[in-house]
């Protein structure tokens, strides 16, 4: 008996040593934080403030119109208003409407990198404002937002879903509430990366859906996927599906970059 009280109160020892050591850990770091020049997410050259330095953020390719208004691609001249392109009517998406604040390059991939691998989190608010602007027309419509989800094994071995940070930075920015648990990926799926287009279709099949619980968030409602980055469409692609088929009203797609080669129109 003695053993078991001596032994409890050991733990509870460590547990008071291990929180003071957190809160200790936590303090040292807001100090670096202030002591310390912060990093251009892109270069690692020291900058005034957060994210990019004047050199990077010059070469950011914001996306803006005239685009494709359901992919939401850069057309390579001004076809006139509500015009789609090629690739939207010969091979129409499940969701609505697509947007994304900057194209993919060297320098937005940078960012994503940065928040998604490298802790910064403190990039989320700058990126989540940019987010909110190109989708400003999707979020005066949506009830909700839904950050696209990563397989629970994948977000254990990240600590945390970019998408999902990346969705209160826009919840916070643009009021529009998050739906916690609307959608879960049920797959652990393959990493898209060097997968063909149709191959990347096929690793995405059934990797999503609505649980049971989900359902109220999602029936009858307008909702906002959000993700990091778009390449070829099929992950946004099967979330879409999923919360269509569970009897969401409207699905739209905000990302953060695409991969956007200017398209032609359809006439
Ligand atoms: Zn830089």
């Amino acid at each position: 008996m003695g053993e078991i009280m001596e032994e409890m109160a050991s733990i509870a020892t460590t547990t008071r040593l291990k929180r003071a050591t957190d809160a200790a850990r936590a303090m040292l770091r807001a100090a670096l934080d202030l002591a310390l020049p912060h990093l251009c997410a892109a270069c690692r050259q020291p900058v005034e403030g957060q994210g990019l330095c004047p050199t990077c953020w010059s070469k950011l390719s914001f996306i803006s119109r005239p685009y494709c208004e359901r992919l939401g691609i850069p057309f390579v001249y001004d076809p006139g208003p509500g015009i789609l392109s090629m690739e939207a009517i010969a091979d129409p998406p499940a969701y609505h409407r697509a947007r994304a604040a900057v194209r993919f390059d060297e320098i937005s991939r940078a960012l994503v990198h940065a928040l998604k691998y490298g802790d910064r989190l403190d990039l989320a608010p700058m990126m989540g404002h940019w987010l909110s602007h190109a989708g400003r027309e999707l979020l005066a419509e949506a009830d909700a937002l839904v950050p696209v989800p990563l397989h629970w094994r994948r977000r254990w071995a990240r600590r945390f879903n970019q998408s999902a940070a990346l969705a209160a930075a826009v919840s916070a920015a643009s009021g529009v509430p998050i739906a916690a648990g609307a959608l879960k990926r049920v797959k652990a799926t393959a990493q898209q990366v060097g997968l063909t287009r149709s191959e990347r279709a096929a690793n995405v099949q059934g990797a999503f859906r609505v649980p049971p619980e989900g359902k109220a968030a999602v029936v009858g409602r307008r909702l906002v996927l959000v993700d990091d980055v778009l390449t070829s469409g099929a992950t946004v692609e099967g979330c879409a599906r999923a919360l269509l088929r569970a009897g969401a009203a409207n699905v739209d797609v905000l990302v953060f970059a695409r991969v956007a080669d200017p398209v032609r129109t359809s006439i």
